[in-house]
Formats: C-alpha cells, structure tokens, sequence
C-alpha cells in the first residue's frame, strides 16, 4: 500500500516525485516508456526552461530522472489500464485506489495523473525521421532556431494561427499550410495572421512528404483540388494538426473537458477525492516543462494537505 502512486514520468511527474520523496511519502511511479521524460526526450533542443538555456532535451530528462533517483524514488514499468477505488475513504479515513497496469496492480491512498499529451501526427513519410531536425511540435519550445529562416506550419486552428504569428517574429518567411479554404482558428487571430507580410497562406494543400538531407530542406504538398504536387524550400516544419491528452483511461473516474484535458485547478485537485492531476493533461492555458514541473510541486502540497488527519489502512 503506498501513499502516492504518479502515473507518468515525464517533468510532472518526476517533479511529484522528487517533491514526494523529500515530503517522506511512500510513493511509486509509474512508467509506460522504458526511457522517463515524456515528450522532452524527442526534443532536440528546449532555450525556455529557466537557468538551463539550450539543453538537449533528452539531457534534461535524464538530469530530472537522476534527481528523483538520487532521493530514492521507487519506479515500476508499466501500462495502466484502468484505477478502480477500493474504499471510498472519508474525513478521517484515507481512500485506497487499486491501479491496474498490464503488469500487475498496486494499492494507493492517493493518485496524481501525470500522464501528458501528444501532438498528432501527420503520418507521412520524413515526418518520424525529421523529428528534432526541423521537424516539430511545438513553436514556443522550437521557434527561436527559425531566426532569419524559412519555416512553414500545418494547421488551421488556433495553434497553427498562433504558430505561424509567432515565427513571423523570427522567421524570414513563413508559410502556413492548410487542407482547406476557411481556417478554422479565431476571427481575431486570422485578422492578425491576414496583417503580416511575411507569412503566405498555401490553401488547400496538405503535405504529403518531409524531405532533406540531415535535416528538412523541403515539404512535397498537394493541391487537393487538382491534386498538382510541387515541392517548397523550408528550413522546417511545425505540425500544428491538434494535440491529445494522453487521459482516455482515466475518463470513468476524473472530469474530464470536452477534449479530454482533466479538469483541475493549480492545487490539481479533481473532482474525486485523492486523485489528482499534473502538467499537461491537466486543463490548462500554457502546457510547457516549467508549468509541468511547477504542477508536480503544487500537487504534492495537495496530496499532503489531503491525507493530514487521515488514518491510513
Ligand atoms: P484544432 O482546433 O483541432 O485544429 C486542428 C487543425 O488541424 C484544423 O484546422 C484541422 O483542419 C487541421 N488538421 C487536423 N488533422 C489534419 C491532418 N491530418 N492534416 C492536415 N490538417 C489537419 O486544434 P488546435 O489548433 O491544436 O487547438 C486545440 C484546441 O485548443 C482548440 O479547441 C482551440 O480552440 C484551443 N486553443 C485556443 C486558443 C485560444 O483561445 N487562444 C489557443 C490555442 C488553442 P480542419 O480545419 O480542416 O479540420
């Protein structure tokens, strides 16, 4: 029986972890990749986490495992299928949970959902090559190495608008790609997208491949229409197609929003008792290293605060 079980180890939940060892919690963490970091690992480079610029991600990753590991933090591998609560618990008793992994089940007073999200992918051939070498997912993490390039942005929603007005500040030309004619991102955000010289809208276009050498150098796109192919010189590319939390699991057991992010507030307390929820599946404004880690903190305290004055079985 542990007091604290984290699902997930990427900078959430190593973060819970190393906040729950020094807490003198009797915890375990739970990982489906055999490597711990989450999606920092595929990141070439991450220039926003405080203190640390232009870290190579999977270094990062490996330096926050070291750090939990050195505290003693206890990890199993596994895939969870599903956490099924055993007793209810009470004002003065704490709930127990059972979490059922394709490896074996484990008992709990209390959870912290740390399982993330990831990016949709396009499925096309270059795209799992090129990661980190001018492919990516992510333009607040990536888009300073665009300075003075060519980048383009697949997508029509929010993100690729966001995406693609935010590289325009870097880039010397981005162009914005999208399978149809309307985006379908906000009124106001096209307005501003509409405004700048520097990006080019290519409508109804979809990438069919990512080509390049050691790196991308250019994008094979189709007209949907007249079903025309020709290819673009780009330094790279963001796929900005929608991004999924990784939650489904959880859904009989935590309020999820309508996209499937846990709803939680900064404390990370959901709506069920001694389940709790950090970084990136939690239902959030910026999904970043620095608000994950800073949400594997914050629900330690939380975790604490809810088994004072709880007897435990
Ligand atoms: P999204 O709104 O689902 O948009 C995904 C876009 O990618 C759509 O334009 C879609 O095209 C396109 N797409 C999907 N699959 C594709 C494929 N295989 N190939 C090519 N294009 C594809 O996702 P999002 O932009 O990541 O936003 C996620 C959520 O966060 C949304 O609810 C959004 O409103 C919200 N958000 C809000 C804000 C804000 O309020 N400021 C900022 C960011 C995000 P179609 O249009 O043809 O379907």
């Amino acid at each position: 029986m542990y007091d604290l079980i984290i699902i997930g180890s990427g900078p959430a939940g190593l973060s819970a972890a190393v906040y729950a060892k020094r807490a003198g919690l009797n915890m375990l963490i739970i990982e489906k990749n055999p490597v711990s970091g989450g999606q920092i690992i595929d990141t070439y480079e991450v220039d926003n986490y405080l203190g640390i610029p232009g870290v190579n991600g999977f270094d990062l990753a490996m330096k926050f495992r070291e750090h939990a590991d050195k505290l003693g933090a206890e990890f199993a591998d596994g895939t969870v299928t599903g956490i099924e609560c055993v007793e209810k618990g009470s004002d003065t008793m704490a709930p127990v949970y059972k979490i059922k992994t394709d490896s074996g089940d484990y008992e709990t007073h209390t959870v912290i959902l740390a399982t993330g999200a990831h990016y949709s992918k396009l499925g096309i051939p270059g795209e799992e090559e090129y990661i980190g070498k001018g492919v990516s997912y992510c333009a607040t993490c990536d888009g300073a190495f665009y300075r003075g390039k060519v980048t383009a942005v697949n997508g029509g929603g929010d993100v690729a608008v966001e995406d693609a007005i935010f590289l325009s500040r870097f880039a010397e030309k981005v162009y914005l790609i999208h399978r149809r004619d309307e985006l379908r991102a906000a009124k106001i955000l096209q307005d501003e997208l509409f405004g700048i010289k520097n990006i080019e809208v290519i409508w109804d276009s979809v990438v069919k491949e990512i080509r390049g050498e050691d790196k991308v150098n250019r994008l094979l796109i189709e007209n949907v229409n007249n079903k025309e192919e020709k290819e673009l010189s780009v330094d790279g590319i963001f796929v900005a197609i929608g991004i999924h939390p990784s939650t489904d699991v959880f859904a009989d057991i935590v309020k999820c929003d309508e996209n499937g992010y846990v709803i939680a507030g900064e404390d990370g307390a959901t709506n069920t008792p001694g389940i709790f929820v950090a970084g990136d599946s939690r239902k959030k404004r910026l999904r970043q290293v620095v608000t994950a880690v800073a949400d594997g903190a914050n629900t330690v305290t939380s975790v604490q605060d809810f088994l004072v004055g709880k007897a435990k079985s």
